[in-house]
């Protein structure tokens, strides 16, 4: 039998060094659960960056996959398949869109928006060809493509991947005034505004109360598509089933990804209505996987266990506890508890000796896996299924790990 050092060298020695894990190797996951090849079992508080939010091999999802790979896998879209029409109805009713153009994982859905955005700003806003502005956030994640990181400000994510993308501007996050500036600035050569209505990958950074809902308002008033970014944040995560449900924002333009197959398949899709999702034709944009019967299946049965089980109010309901449990721990380390629903952060002081890595590191050997974000942040993110009793068990590990290092 092989260790989990073994593994971990394997992988060292044959895989691209484009990740930084933690060192502990999987091999099975059920619920808020997964096992190492050694046999211990840990709780996972990362649920693999929020994609996991029905939790590991959830059973009713695994038997819709097991279902549709028996019977068909591919059509492409040359064909027309049984599945893609129900998937298309579920997610635009459940939405409230008139269409939804699907793709597999989250970078191909944001480059999506980002063309569709481009393509109605010249088509119906009446936009200059080649001279569309999309206006962005600092401190985005919106994914790893070359145009995507064209438009970050992380240096990790763009640096020596030049030339760019142009036809971005970059402004502050969580500051609608310096929207309404840039808007005046360009004037009419915006097509769209894109953000994440919680900033995750930055380290959960939440807007203040109002923010999505004047930014929104701002991009109605001045013909602006805002779209939304809820590949992290959807699907139950924060409390409601969209972050931008807490302002009753509508997004023009709607992204998601990640938990909308609930881990188990790549899926991603982008919502609008007619008037904006029309303005692409046959043959103008696509994917040879987008829309396959397996992802369509597996994705509705994903998004029936997220409304059967309750698990936007779960979130919302866990959240609360989370936050106020995680300040019992009165750790010095500890500097900031922040988040919404079950994406929450804790914040290290930066001066500290001990990392958010170190305790990471901690916590693993206490059973609880979670990751840290940028130096001194670690994201707590459990899947929503996680019980109180389970949730208090694991704030109790989380707590011997950080008095560790008191
Ligand atoms: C994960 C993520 C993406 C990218 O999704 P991939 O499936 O990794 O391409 C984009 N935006 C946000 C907000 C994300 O959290």
């Amino acid at each position: 039998m092989m260790t989990s050092q073994q593994y971990i060298d394997r992988e060292l020695r044959y895989g691209a060094h484009n990740y930084h894990p933690l060192p502990v190797v999987l091999e099975r996951g059920e619920g808020v659960h997964v096992w190492d090849v050694e046999g211990k079992r840990y709780y996972d508080f990362l649920s693999s960056y929020s994609a996991v939010n029905q939790g590991h091999c959830h059973p009713r999802i695994i038997q819709s996959l097991i279902d549709q790979v028996s019977k068909f896998t591919l059509s492409s879209r040359a064909f027309y398949n049984n599945v893609l029409g129900e998937f298309e109805q579920y997610l635009t009713s459940l939405f409230g869109y008139d269409k939804v153009l699907p793709m597999n994982t989250g970078a191909e859905a944001v480059e999506t928006a980002l063309k569709l955005a481009r393509r109605w700003g010249y088509v119906k806003k009446g936009i200059p060809e080649n001279e569309a502005l999309i206006v962005v956030c600092e401190g985005n994640f919106h994914g790893r493509t070359i145009t995507i990181v064209s438009m970050s400000t992380d240096p990790d994510s763009y640096s020596h991947f030049g030339a760019f993308t142009p036809g971005f501007v970059k402004i502050p996050y969580n500051d609608a005034y310096v929207l309404e500036q840039v808007i005046k600035e360009h004037d009419s050569h915006i097509a769209a505004f894109l953000l994440e209505p919680i900033q995750g990958e930055a380290g959960v950074f939440v807007p203040n109360d109002g923010y999505l809902a004047q930014c929104a308002a701002l991009c109605k008033k001045h013909n602006i598509l805002f779209i939304a970014d809820e590949i992290q944040t959807g699907i139950a995560r924060t409390g409601k089933m969209l972050a931008c449900d807490h302002e009753n924002v509508h997004p023009d333009v709607l992204i998601l990804g990640k938990a909308i197959s609930g881990g188990v398949f790549p899926v991603s899709a982008v919502l609008a209505d007619d008037n904006i999702m029309l303005t692409i034709n046959p043959g103008e944009h696509g994917s040879t996987f987008g829309g396959n019967p397996v992802g369509c299946r597996v994705a509705i049965t994903a998004l029936d266990v997220v409304k059967d089980e309750k698990l936007a109010e779960k979130a919302q309901y866990l959240g609360e506890i989370f936050r106020k449990q995680m300040a019992g721990i009165n750790s010095p380390l500890i500097e900031q508890i922040r988040g919404k629903g079950l994406l929450n952060a804790v914040v290290i002081h930066k001066d500290a000796k001990t990392t958010a890595w170190d305790i990471c590191i901690e916590m693993k050997e206490q059973g609880v896996l979670a990751k840290p974000t940028h130096k001194h942040i670690i994201r707590f993110s459990p899947p929503l299924v996680i019980t109180e009793e389970q949730l208090t068990e694991t704030i109790r590990k989380i707590k011997k790990a950080f008095d560790k290092y008191k």
